[in-house]
Parts: C-alpha cells; sequence; structure tokens
C-alpha cells in the first residue's frame, strides 16, 4: 500500500480504532477517524471495562485460541505502552482467586479447567494453591472467611481510561485527524477507499451477526482498602472481580446479561457488586461510590473476535466481547499483516478468524 495515499478511515474510536491508528502510524500510515460520540461523552465498551489481563483465569470460560492471543499480547502491551505519549498503569503482579468454602465445587471446576490450559500450553506459568497464610502474604486485609485461593502469577490488568487517552495523544502526535460527533457507516465511503469498521456494537448495521451483552461495573474511591491486584471471587450465579486502579480507585465488575439495553445499572446487580466487594474486604463499608456504568461487549455467536473483509478495501474488526484488552493487540497486528501486508500468519498462528471471501458478509 502507498502510504503518500489518502489517508485510511477508521470508524470508531474505541479500544480497536485507536489502537489500529496507533499501530498504523507507526508503520508510516495516515489515518483519519471517524468518532460518533462527542469528545466529552464517550460511549465505548472500552471506557467502561476493567481492562483485566487474565489470559489463565478467562481460559476457565473461554476458547484455548484466547489464552495464547492473550499471551502474545501481555507481551506486545509491554511494548507498546512504552510507545505511548503518555504513560498508562499497567501491573503484572499476578491475579487472586478466591471462593467461599461453601463454594468448593465451583473452586474444582475452575482448576480442572485451568488444568487442561496448562496440559495444552506447559509454557505457562501454573497457578499456586494458597491457604490462609498464602493469602495472608498476598493480600493480607482479605476476609478471613475466606481461607483458600490460587494465584496466577503472570496475569495483570491496566487502566483503560488512561490506555485510551494515551493512545488518543499519540494519534493526534502521529498527525492523524480525529472527527468527534461523525456517526459513519460503510455505506459513506467508495469500494476504492481503505476503510477499517471498529465501531463494536455500532457496527451492527453492516454485520448483522454483532450483538452486544451488557456489562455493569461500579467504580469505588476506597483509601481505606488496600488490596493491590486483581481478585476473582468464584460463585456458581455470580462471579465477581475486584481491579484496583491507581488513586484507591476499584472496578468492582461485572454483570453478563444477554440483552442490549443501555439504561442505567439495576438495584440487583448493584448490590451483588457491592456485597462481593465487602465480602472480600469489609474495609469497602467506607468506599464511596464514584460511578455506576454500563456498556454492551461486541460479542459475535462463537465468542471469537473476527477479521472480515467485505470489499477490495473495506474490513471489519469486531467480536473481541469480554477480552478486548487482553487479545487487542494480536487482533490488530493479525489485521494489519492481512490488509496491509497480504500475509495470514499471524491469524493462523493464533486461530484468529479472518473471512476472506466478500460471500461471507452474512455470517
Ligand atoms: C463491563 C465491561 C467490562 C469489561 N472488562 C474487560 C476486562 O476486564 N478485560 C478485557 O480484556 N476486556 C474487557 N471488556 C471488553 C472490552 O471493553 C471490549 O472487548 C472492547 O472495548 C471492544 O473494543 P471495540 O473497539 O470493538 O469496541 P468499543 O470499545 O465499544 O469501541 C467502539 C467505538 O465505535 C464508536 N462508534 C459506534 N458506532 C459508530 C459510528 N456509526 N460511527 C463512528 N463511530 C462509532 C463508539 O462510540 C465507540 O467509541 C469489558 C467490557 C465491558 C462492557
Amino acid at each position: 500500500m502507498n502510504t503518500r495515499a489518502a489517508p485510511i478511515s477508521i470508524l470508531g474510536a474505541g479500544l480497536t480504532g485507536l489502537l489500529l491508528a496507533h499501530q498504523l502510524g507507526v508503520r508510516g500510515h495516515r489515518v483519519r477517524i471517524y468518532e460518533a460520540a462527542s469528545e466529552n461523552k464517550p460511549l465505548a465498551a472500552a471506557h467502561v471495562a476493567a481492562a483485566m489481563l487474565a489470559p489463565l483465569a478467562e481460559s476457565a470460560i473461554s476458547h484455548f485460541r484466547i489464552t495464547q492471543m492473550g499471551m502474545y499480547s501481555m507481551q506486545r502491551w509491554t511494548e507498546i505502552i512504552l510507545q505511548l505519549a503518555a504513560p498508562v498503569f499497567f501491573q503484572k503482579t499476578g491475579t487472586l482467586v478466591l471462593w467461599h468454602p461453601q463454594d468448593q465445587a465451583e473452586a474444582k471446576r475452575f482448576c480442572s479447567q485451568l488444568n487442561q490450559t496448562l496440559q495444552q500450553d506447559p509454557s505457562i506459568a501454573p497457578y499456586q494453591k494458597l491457604n490462609r497464610a498464602g493469602i495472608d502474604a498476598l493480600e493480607p486485609s482479605v476476609s478471613s472467611k475466606l481461607l483458600e485461593g490460587l494465584y496466577l502469577p503472570h496475569e495483570g490488568q491496566l487502566d483503560n481510561r488512561q490506555l485510551l487517552a494515551a493512545l488518543l495523544q499519540s494519534v493526534l502526535a502521529q498527525g492523524h485527524e480525529l472527527l468527534w460527533a461523525s456517526s459513519k457507516d460503510l455505506a459513506d465511503f467508495s469500494d476504492s477507499e481503505w476503510v477499517f469498521d471498529c465501531r463494536g456494537i455500532g457496527a451492527k448495521t453492516n454485520w448483522p451477526a454483532v450483538r452486544g451483552v451488557r456489562g455493569e461495573v461500579l467504580r469505588l474511591f476506597a483509601p481505606e482498602v488496600s488490596l493491590s491486584r486483581p481478585t476473582r471471587l468464584l460463585h456458581p450465579k455470580y462471579p465477581i472481580y475486584i481491579a484496583p486502579k491507581e488513586n484507591y480507585q476499584f472496578v468492582i465488575g461485572a454483570t453478563e446479561i444477554e440483552s442490549e439495553d443501555l439504561s442505567p445499572m439495576s438495584l440487583r446487580s448493584s448490590m451483588e457488586l457491592m456485597s462481593a466487594a465487602y465480602t472480600i474486604d469489609s474495609a469497602f463499608a467506607e468506599a464511596r461510590i464514584l460511578e455506576s456504568a454500563v456498556g454492551l461487549r461486541p460479542t459475535l455467536s462463537h465468542h471469537d473476535p473476527a477479521i472480515r473483509q467485505i470489499s477490495e478495501h473495506h474490513y471489519q474488526i469486531n467480536g473481541l466481547y469480554r477480552h478486548g484488552f487482553l487479545i487487542a493487540p494480536s487482533v490488530i497486528d493479525a489485521a494489519i499483516e492481512w490488509a496491509i501486508e497480504g500475509k495470514t500468519e499471524l491469524a493462523k498462528q493464533y486461530q484468529i478468524r479472518i473471512y476472506e471471501d466478500y460471500a461471507s458478509v452474512s455470517q
């Protein structure tokens, strides 16, 4: 592709749109981004997300390929964050997984899923079983009612909002243009223009199979709470996590509801999230509720991400579901490799679905 030709258009300034713009910029391409939201009223799922990077923990409920994309992406985030114009909180101190004594069966099921993953890829650092002394050594403020847990050492998290802001700053510094309050559809572009559709749930108009899965999170300010790493509470009905960010902020999440309803958080969800946080650490009692937020995870029927070419120069990247931050670098690298460089090595290596036949548009 000629880097001096007309800019590549990207629809959507959420996670995939901004990361794609930045990575195209790193490779010398010019980009124009169209974002439906106005600058101070973000609509992206990425703005709501907890941004935990948990390749092994997520393998309990995801395809093995998501774990592999996650392992690749953990390494890539380290490189990408160093390229950005502003610092981003990026922590790699592992995940703590806890359960109540009555939820032993759930813990057994979780461990057996993790064991399958570890057998499939022995290079992944195994989890460590924790007794109460082990929990105390990592997170002493955890409730004394929680007696057992697991430590997954090679997991982490980043600050979603800092990352989006740093990507935006970097993209503008690369000389790209971002047009806010500019809702676009693929039909607005001719076939000869290069376009990447990164609209998440907003891409439904051109990819009807995309659906939204509602997720609710609370943001708390809790200077009394000393939890320092992402902590998950296993539960057969309400698995919940706490993601500690900088400046005593904590994201408690997340519900997962098959609905595209973006109305405010329900009372039931807020009670479940708050009671899980309080169960893990009673110091949350004095937390201040900064925000309750709702987002739609863009999802395809197979729950995997996919890259789709629907005309000679029009591509779509979607379906990052609950793993956007975990896997985005692998998906974006594979998209650039395929669409711009004409290669499919990464997509093959990580089994990233690419639909290269124009006839597959109904999938
Ligand atoms: C509650 C919740 C918790 C989550 N937690 C995690 C987590 O811990 N770890 C993790 O890895 N992932 C998590 N995710 C998932 C992650 O946020 C998503 O996978 C990711 O944001 C998807 O990125 P995207 O760019 O496809 O969509 P988005 O981030 O939603 O961005 C799409 C953008 O396109 C814009 N747009 C829409 N329509 C148009 C249009 N017509 N024209 C122009 N622009 C348009 C939108 O305004 C938006 O800015 C979570 C998601 C939610 C909702």
